[in-house]
């Protein structure tokens, strides 16, 4: 099949792994890969792309739940992997051994190509070296990625406006959060600037996009402990509704799920 425009999947997402996946009619790529190597080929398969057909894995930042499969894929299928140098530092040994020539590095902000796609990395605010969300620019079209934040601002809204497609985290409910069963300590991560981001502060950034341009918006990263899928997209909704914005009707918005495919966006 011949791509045209560009095309976007979360593969599966939550807490507990992420892999997002960008084709166009040059390239396909993997934004992190938080599963084994066989399960991304398996979520790939599910949507009609073959694992030995990726270009690239790009990486947002070193936990595990964005990792885990990277190196297996890199050295198997031969795919350069892509990160700023924080990332590189906080992973270490974590992916095994990656040979130089497959060990790209990135430095934020600043925009680079990938065949037809232009990348730009920013900073997010999270506990681990150097996190990333990515803006990807093709044939007029952008999409953004900004899961694993703490708070965003107005930096963040800046690099977030204008964007056709847009994956969001909604990591938690604050309320489950506060009574679930995590220690004190991990909530309070969770909590922090540098943690996650919740329902309504997902809701909030949405809010602040308004004016700029309505996205398709993807609702990723759910925690599989402190949150609930319909919890989640009635949380979005109602702020948005706040401020007279109709899901379904002003603006797309959709879930992720931790066990399959998200709904594939489509641009061009
Ligand atoms: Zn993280
Ligand atoms: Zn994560």
């Amino acid at each position: 099949m011949i791509t045209i425009g560009i095309r976007v999947c979360v593969l599966s997402s939550s807490s507990s792994g992420n892999s997002s996946y960008i084709e166009t009619q040059e390239l396909k790529i993997l934004i992190d890969a938080g599963f084994s190597g066989k399960m991304i080929a398996q979520k790939l398969c599910e949507i009609d792309v073959n694992v030995k057909d990726i270009d690239a894995i790009l990486l947002t930042h070193e936990h595990i739940d964005h990792i885990k499969g990277a190196g297996v894929l890199a050295r198997r299928f031969k795919i350069p992997i892509y990160a700023n140098s924080g990332t590189w530092e906080g992973i270490g040994n974590g992916i095994g051994k990656i040979s130089p020539q497959q060990r790209l590095v990135f430095s934020n902000d600043d925009f680079f190509s990938l065949k037809d796609l232009q990348v730009k990395p920013y900073t997010l605010s999270h506990d681990a070296q150097d996190t990333v969300g990515f803006s990807f620019f093709h044939d007029g079209y952008k999409i953004s990625i900004a899961t694993d934040l703490g708070y965003v601002d107005e930096k963040i809204i800046h690099e977030l406006a204008d964007s056709d497609g847009l994956i969001l985290e909604a990591n938690h409910d604050e309320e489950m959060l506060k009574v679930g069963p995590y220690p004190w300590s991990v909530k309070q991560r969770i909590l922090s600037d540098k943690g996650h981001l919740s329902n309504e502060a997902a809701g909030h950034a949405l809010c602040c996009l308004l004016d700029k341009k309505i996205p398709q918006v993807l609702l990723a990263h759910l925690s599989q402990n402190n949150n609930l899928p319909e919890l989640a997209m009635i949380t979005v909704k109602n702020i948005l509704a706040q401020q007279g914005c109709e899901v379904g009707k002003d603006i797309d918005v959709s879930l992720c799920y931790c066990n399959r495919p998200s709904k594939v966006m489509a641009f061009g």
